[in-house]
């Protein structure tokens, strides 16, 4: 089956073409990053905006690079929760009107699973049950993919999500927006062992995670050596803080997959692009067989979105013309 995704729950306008939920066709990404960058965050208004110039002209090109027609398409996907609800809603109302006017189903995806989903485009192989890391701008999970429709939380943050703390600890280091892949740079060239940036366990049962206690380290940290008016290496910090936040989410990803018996992990969001996450993981693994999507699938893309949906068309999971934008929804519910 063909399915055209359909994303904008954050600051990416996506649309792509995906056959039977695998084999990307087309894959279109118009980002917005440039015109945050300059706000150090992403402005929900804005991204609203921009969404709406930009979402037509995806969706075409999506269609032209996979050379299909509307015709062509079995379902239309969109990611309808959660995020920003005006950006959100931009999707949703194109794919509504896709859906109505081309007599085509309707199918709404979480865009936590989409990420999840995001293995299956690479990894023809990969099929669940497998546990995954999905660590991103605004979560953080351990998640039981139990089947392709079906997920369970095994452990989440209780604070900040590893993407955020990634970007805020980027802002005092003075590297800018996204904070995520600055850090990544910074830090080859740093001592990870400089510092060692307090972790928060929950006791080896949880697989919960904290990371407000590591982003307020290296700030009163940096703060410290300011009042002194002593100068630091920002490698040395970044590094640091990446070792930090790196150890947690591969401890947990590996433990639960043991209690759990599962011999299949995967990390997938944007954080999952962290070189230093995935060398950890590796390192870790033991027996487990360990799978991660390339970068440009981690972050937000609507290849996954086709995947997701294609998984949810095959179980009937079909939404009608009343399907909203939800800002908040857990990922054990589509
Ligand atoms: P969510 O998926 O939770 O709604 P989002 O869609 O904004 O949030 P993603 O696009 O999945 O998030 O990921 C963006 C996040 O990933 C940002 O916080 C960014 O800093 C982080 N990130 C991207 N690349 C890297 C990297 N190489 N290392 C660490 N973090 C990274
Ligand atoms: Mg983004
Ligand atoms: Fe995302």
């Amino acid at each position: 089956a063909l399915i055209l995704g359909i994303e904008s729950s954050c600051d990416e306008t996506a649309a792509a073409v995906v056959e039977n939920g695998r084999n990307v066709l087309s894959n279109v990404i118009s980002t917005q990053i440039k015109i945050h960058q300059k706000y150090g965050g992403v402005v929900p208004e804005i991204a609203s905006r921009k969404h709406l110039e930009a979402v037509s002209t995806v969706i075409e090109e999506a269609l032209g690079e996979a050379n299909v027609t509307f015709g062509d398409l079995d379902a239309i996907a969109v990611t309808y929760a959660p995020g920003l609800v005006g950006a959100l809603l931009v999707g949703v109302s194109s794919a509504k009107a896709l859906a109505y006017s081309l007599n085509k189903p309707l199918v709404g995806v979480h865009h936590i699973r989409a990420h999840i989903c995001a293995n299956y485009i690479e990894h023809k192989d990969l099929e669940p049950p497998f546990v995954c890391l999905v660590a991103s701008g605004g979560h953080s999970h351990i998640i039981l993919a139990e089947d392709y429709t079906k997920y369970k939380i095994l452990g989440q943050t209780r604070d900040d999500a590893a993407g955020e703390a990634f970007d805020k600890v980027a802002r005092v280091l003075g590297l800018g927006y996204p904070g995520g892949p600055k850090i990544d740079k910074e830090a080859k060239n740093g001592n990870p062992d400089f510092a060692a940036f307090k972790q928060v366990s929950f006791g080896k049962d949880s697989f919960d995670f904290s990371f407000s206690g590591i982003k307020t380290g290296v700030i009163n940290y940096l703060h410290n050596l300011e009042q002194k008016g002593e100068t630091y290496n920002r490698a040395d910090i970044a590094a640091s803080f990446q070792k930090s936040v790196v150890e947690v989410l591969a401890k947990n990803l590996i433990g639960a997959a043991k209690k759990y018996g599962v011999d299949k992990i995967a990390i997938a969001g944007g954080v999952a692009a962290n070189s230093a996450l995935r060398a950890e993981l590796e390192k870790r693994k033991d027996n487990l067989k360990l799978y991660y999507p390339s970068p440009i699938f981690c972050t937000d893309n609507a290849a996954m979105v086709g995947c997701c949906g294609y998984y949810e068309f095959l179980n009937g999971n079909f939404k009608d013309l009343t399907l909203n934008a939800i800002p908040y929804l857990n990922v054990e519910q589509n």
